[in-house]
């Protein structure tokens, strides 16, 4: 290397530094807000020490936006806001404005465009999903197509402040990997053990890493017509699906097979009360698209009981924490069945608690 060559500069890559894209406010006043209130359901206003305000207005979307629709929320930011947004991680598009005249034309703006400004304080929030069809490979169900069918149900308890606290509502479409955990999850659920195609495992699958992968130990080796493939003990067989991504052969997606479950009162935060696991009160829910009725009808009958029985400020799971799951099965006309109810007593012999391979 000569005297004066300059070395090249790293190349950086993963996520650029946000402050560029900040609105200058909250860059000046980065880390010193002195409180904030919500004027309205959509509306946040953000008071810094330094006295300087800023207004922010949430807008839904459909979640998964084509760039002409990106374009369009934009073209808003340019001439109604500050010129600057940014995503919620619920997909919500939020604008900031400096100036408190600026925030009613910016909703009329919004909202001409057809989309609807909300979700902040005790409203339900916009519903999360999974990736589902788009760009994973296990999905048992197409879990964007779930939350636009339960947003277009749920609309006004978006827009307004109905509930008694903020609900959480996520999606997933397999049972295993990124699945929802929230004040409500509405996920997929296998009911049948996979079936294997023996003549595919042994081109595809690597056989121990697929043993391997089940939580119950249910996989065997095997020999099946004279080519090693695998078996499943379906009396133990929990119907996880565990075994399907590091092996498509082992199918368990099935048009009939795979349902839908809500769970409840899953909180990941500990901001106010401790983290709870969410439980499930409603299975075998007909995976039916394109609108999912059935789910929907479930999710808006818990939203309802909620809505009528909670007290101010409680979460689903503090809610149901006071009343019991007695008096929750009672209120909502769920069914109320043996399988709800699991103990966890003989896991530690029947979980795969270790890394160990066992046979
Ligand atoms: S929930 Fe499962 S199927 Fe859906 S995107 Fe995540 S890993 Fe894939
Ligand atoms: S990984 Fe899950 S679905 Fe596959 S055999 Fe084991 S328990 Fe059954």
């Amino acid at each position: 290397m000569s005297e004066n060559a300059t070395p090249r500069p790293p190349i950086e890559s993963g996520c650029p530094d946000g402050f560029q894209y900040m609105h200058p406010v909250m860059v000046k006043n980065y880390g010193n807000w002195a409180y904030h209130e919500d004027p309205e359901p959509g509306v946040l206003l953000h008071v810094a020490k330094s006295g300087d305000k800023i207004w922010t207005v949430r807008c839904g979307t459909q979640r998964i936006l084509d760039l002409f629709t990106l374009r369009k929320l934009c073209d808003i930011a340019d001439e109604f806001a500050d010129g600057y947004i940014h995503f919620t991680i619920r997909s919500n598009v939020e604008y900031m404005v400096a100036d408190e005249a600026q925030v009613q034309p910016l909703i009329k703006a919004i909202k001409d465009a057809g989309f609807i400004v909300g979700g902040t304080r005790n409203s339900v929030a916009m519903i999360s999903h999974t990736q589902g069809w788009l760009h994973c490979d296990i999905p048992g169900t197409d879990a964007s197509g779930v939350v636009k069918s339960m947003m277009d149900e749920l609309i006004t308890e978006f827009q307004e402040w109905n509930m008694p606290n903020r609900v959480h509502i996520t999606t997933s479409c397999c049972q295993i990997n990124c699945g929802g955990q929230g004040d409500i999850a509405i996920n997929i659920q296998h009911t049948k053990p996979p079936k294997i195609n023996h003549d595919l495992v042994a081109n595809v699958c690597e056989r121990p890493s697929v043993v391997a992968r089940c939580p119950v130990a249910a996989i065997r080796p095997a020999l099946v017509n004279g080519k090693p493939s695998l078996e499943v003990d379906e009396k133990k067989c929990i119907c996880c699906g565990a075994c399907f991504p590091p092996c498509p052969p082992m199918q368990i997606n099935d048009a009939e097979h795979s349902k839908l479950a809500v769970w409840i009162g899953g909180n990941h935060s500990n901001a106010r009360s401790k983290p709870s696991f969410q439980k499930l009160v409603a299975a075998g829910i007909p995976n039916n698209p394109p609108r999912w009725p059935e789910a929907t009808a479930i999710v808006k009958r818990i939203l309802k009981v909620y809505k009528e029985d909670a007290k101010d400020w409680e979460r689903i799971n503090d809610w149901v924490d006071r009343i019991g799951w007695p008096r929750f099965f009672e209120l909502t006309k769920l069914p109320f069945t043996k399988f709800h109810v699991d103990t966890w007593r003989g896991a530690r012999a029947s979980l795969n608690a270790s890394t160990h391979i066992r046979f």
